[in-house]
């Protein structure tokens, strides 16, 4: 990162940065975009000293790999980003710093097969940072990943712009505008161009939108891709393009290279953060919700980690939950989403096996916005209790099959789905099906409501 000019620290209302946190319920957020997704157990133990100083003694992990202290109170923000600035994880100018969304193979180094993208990352980082020209141009979610492939890639990981190493080649598949499966192909290219590569294919976008378009995917959808390579000198993508995609159980627990350690929504405390920077030599963000440790540890990892709190297994039920942050830390969470969601993962491990279980704290629905097999929208009740409504196969705020329960009650109706479920699942019948085969979201409720009965 290349320091400009010294902005003093702002607020804002979405895409935080360290210099534009965003306001929430429980103070200001202040995310740390890391170059390349590296941390040192010193640099990692130098950030919890500020996020316990500053902020209320959380911290999250993005979906995009970046570092977010919580709570963070107005009269401590300037020190927090000088101290900040001292550590070099700050840019000089916010609109440089809100550009810098580069997310790459938290594998890399750790994993033999896979492609050396990191220095790419933290070229890429450095010359975003050093282009002017695109720092207010682009979207605030503009965003870039270099998939390294190998044993974890970055498949489901959505970018503006991606590289996707080929297997057993020196080269790069370059798409635009989604994951690994849905973007768009343009070419193929090699390592050294990647960076100019990216840098042009982000000019290229800014000609052809021309403000029209707020993301690379709406131009292609709109005009195609073929005005965007012909900004480029790819080679054509004549080589097999099939890419390896993501098993958790290829991230988590004992790896060959690493220690791979989820926690339930990416959210952990300072203390347990500083606890295993201090147990390890760097440790690697990754996009999973999941921290990945360097070093050899002298005994079970399970054994060290499990007692810490940390998830190791991939078939964990509470992977398959997703939760907004909720009440206490946003102005419009109804309820404790988190506490809520964690209840269900204890009744639901065959329908959490295969399906997702969503709960949002409101109808915004912004931790999953998609439809999940269950979905729980936080409501006002006339009582004044917040309630739930209840959707199968439903996003937040979209059509329910149960409205207005208590929190409870939400948790013995998924209860009874498991059990209903359990009886009368084919063999290898995921949940989706199964509520299809039964006859929709309407007819499974009731035979769900005459069982719980
Ligand atoms: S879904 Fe609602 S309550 Fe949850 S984080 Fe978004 S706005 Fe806040």
């Amino acid at each position: 990162m290349t320091p400009a000019i010294i902005n003093p620290p702002r607020v804002r209302g979405a895409c935080p940065g360290a210099l534009v946190p965003m306001e929430v319920a429980d103070g200001l957020l202040v995310r740390l975009r890391i170059p390349g997704g590296r941390l040192t157990g010193p640099m990692t133990a130098a950030i919890c000293d500020l996020a316990e100083r500053h902020g209320n003694g959380l911290v999250d992990l993005s979906q995009r790999a970046n570092l977010q202290l919580r709570g963070v109170r107005p009269e401590t923000l300037s020190p927090l980003t000088d101290a900040l600035r001292a550590l070099g994880l700050v840019n000089g100018d916010p609109t440089a710093e809100r550009v810098r969304n580069v997310l790459c193979s938290p594998t890399c180094g750790l994993d033999p097969a896979c492609a050396p993208v990191r220095p790419l990352a933290v070229a890429l980082d450095t010359a975003l940072s050093n282009s002017p020209d695109l720092w207010t141009a682009l979207p605030a979610k503009f965003s870039f990943v270099l998939n390294g492939g190998g044993q974890a890639p970055l498949a489901d990981a959505v970018g503006d712009i991606r590289f996707d190493a080929l297997p057993d080649t020196a080269l790069f598949r370059v798409a635009v505008g989604g994951d690994q499966a849905s973007a768009t192909p343009l070419g193929v290219c090699a390592a050294d161009v990647v960076v100019d590569t990216a840098l042009a294919l982000s000019r290229a976008y800014l000609r052809l939108s021309a403000s029209r378009y707020r993301r690379l995917a709406a131009l292609v959808a709109a005009e195609g891709a073929a005005g965007l390579a012909a900004h480029l000198s790819l080679a054509p993508l004549s080589v097999d393009a099939s890419l390896p995609s993501l098993h958790l159980n290829q991230v988590l627990g004992a790896q060959a290279g690493w220690v791979g350690l989820a926690f339930p929504f990416g959210g952990l405390s300072v203390q347990r953060l500083a606890q295993i920077a201090h147990m390890t030599p760097v440790l690697r963000l990754t996009p999973w919700r999941a921290l990945l440790l360097e070093g050899n540890f002298s005994g079970d990892p399970v054994d060290i980690f499990q007692p810490l709190g940390f998830i190791l297994a991939p078939d964990d039920p509470r992977l398959a939950l997703s939760a907004c942050s909720g009440r206490g830390a946003c102005d419009s969470g109804l309820t404790d989403a988190r506490r809520d969601a964690l209840a269900l993962a204890q009744v639901a491990p065959r329908l959490l096996a295969r399906g997702h279980i969503h709960v949002s704290a409101c109808t915004k629905g912004c931790a999953h916005p998609a439809p999940a097999l269950v979905t729980l929208t936080a409501r006002d009740s006339q009582a004044g209790n917040p309630v739930y409504d209840i959707g199968l196969l439903a996003a937040a705020g979209g059509t329910a099959q149960w409205r207005g329960v208590t929190p409870a009650r939400a948790t013995s109706l998924v209860a009874a789905l498991e059990a209903v479920y359990t009886d009368r699942r084919r063999q290898d019948e995921d949940p989706t099906a199964f509520v299809t085969r039964l006859g929709g979201p309407a007819e499974l409720a009731a035979q769900v409501e005459a069982h719980a009965a």
